[in-house]
């Protein structure tokens, strides 16, 4: 996959190999999360625990050990370059119609079977074509193109946690905010200290049972779990993805007792989208998801006292407007990523004055 750049300035990087990449470089830099055992290097970015022998690359193709050291390798590296809707994350409660300069390396520390975006997700930085864009840089070109925040998204940021971190940090001394689009399997000690610089995050919750969240990403359940509790808890904006795969993460049973795990844990207030499934990577036998279960899946989570529901993925139909929990009026309309009405002033349904739960204003 191409890289893409927004600012229209910066042309693709030729070569950059891997044998490039296996030495101090450019675009590595000491990984932050590690610590070195007899068995090598031992990253504590994520619950993959990836353990490496000098020159070893690690599960999500963006580490290596250096002469036992780890470096992340595609540092100030992008495959993927786009000033996006802040809708499309998608964070519907946060800043809408903002703008957010949004970007991604190579990598990814699951391998899901129905991955969307696994042409960059799925391999290394060597193998996709880059641009240069460093920190500063990726803060400048985002203040440019006039975006409200940097979204670190596509791919999964977590595997390229350095450059993420770092970006964040100057971007909030810029004043702009920062966006994580994640599977949320970090450990507890990064993320911590990401928190303080993240004002909001979409976060997968793949599938509600253990023995399913494995086989179809290859990571456990609970560190995504724990990661929601740690967000939800914290100051960040945090909305809630549950792509839809039929035969994998359809069963309506599993999809209420997730609904119930969620208000029962305090997410009553956080906007959860229902996507529909389209037939990619290594699931491109099954079908689309049926309209019908989207629906069921819906009014299984409005049963449950979660109050902001959405189905995603299916265009023109009204199912991501934010309807009111208290008086059922329709408080924000959409179409696409656009906005048609917007009746929420000061936070408030205008029609009834009750609190909608968001960040609606800079
Ligand atoms: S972030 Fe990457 S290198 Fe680190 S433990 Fe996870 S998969 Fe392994």
């Amino acid at each position: 996959m191409s890289a893409l750049c927004a600012c229209g300035m910066m042309a693709p990087i030729p070569g950059w190999g891997m044998a490039d990449r296996k030495q101090p470089g450019k675009f590595s830099r000491e990984a932050i999360w590690y610590t070195t055992t007899p068995r090598g290097v031992l990253c504590g970015i994520c619950p993959n625990a990836c353990t490496l022998k000098p020159g070893e690359v690690s599960t999500c193709h963006n580490r290596i050990n250096i002469g036992n050291k780890l470096y992340s390798i595609a540092y100030g590296n992008p495959c993927a370059v786009h000033v996006d809707p802040i809708e499309k994350k998608p964070l519907l409660h946060f800043l809408p119609q903002s703008r957010t300069f949004s970007i991604a390396t190579a990598g990814c520390n699951f391998a899901c079977l129905n991955c969307q975006n696994w042409q960059i997700s799925q391999t290394s930085p060597d193998k996709t074509t880059n641009i240069e864009l460093m920190p500063d840089a990726v803060v400048a070109n985002c203040l440019k193109n006039d975006c409200t925040s940097i979204a670190y998204t596509y791919s999964e940021p977590i595997s390229f946690y350095e450059y993420m971190f770092d970006t964040a940090r100057i971007a909030r001394n810029a004043g702009l905010k920062n966006v994580m689009v994640s599977n949320g399997y970090i450990n507890p000690e990064p993320l911590n200290a990401l928190i303080p610089y993240l004002d909001a995050a979409n976060i997968d919750l793949k599938v509600f049972d253990q023995d399913l969240y494995l086989k179809l990403t290859g990571g456990k359940m609970q560190p995504v779990l724990d990661t929601l509790v740690t967000l939800q808890k914290s100051k960040v904006w945090l909305e809630i993805t549950n792509l839809v795969v039929p035969s994998w993460s359809d069963d309506l049973a599993m999809i209420g007792r997730m609904c119930r795990w969620l208000a029962d844990h305090g997410f009553r207030e956080v906007p959860l989208h229902f996507s529909r499934f389209t037939p990619l990577h290594k699931l491109t036998q099954l079908p689309v998801t049926p309209l019908n279960t989207l629906l069921k899946a819906r009014e299984a989570a409005l049963k449950e006292g979660l109050k902001y529901v959405y189905i995603g993925n299916v265009p023109g139909k009204g199912f991501e407007d934010t309807i009111c929990p208290a008086c059922g009026k329709a408080v924000v309309e959409r179409r696409g990523f656009s906005i048609l009405t917007n009746h929420i002033q000061n936070g408030r349904c205008a029609f009834c004055h009750t609190a909608v739960a968001g960040i609606w204003n800079t």
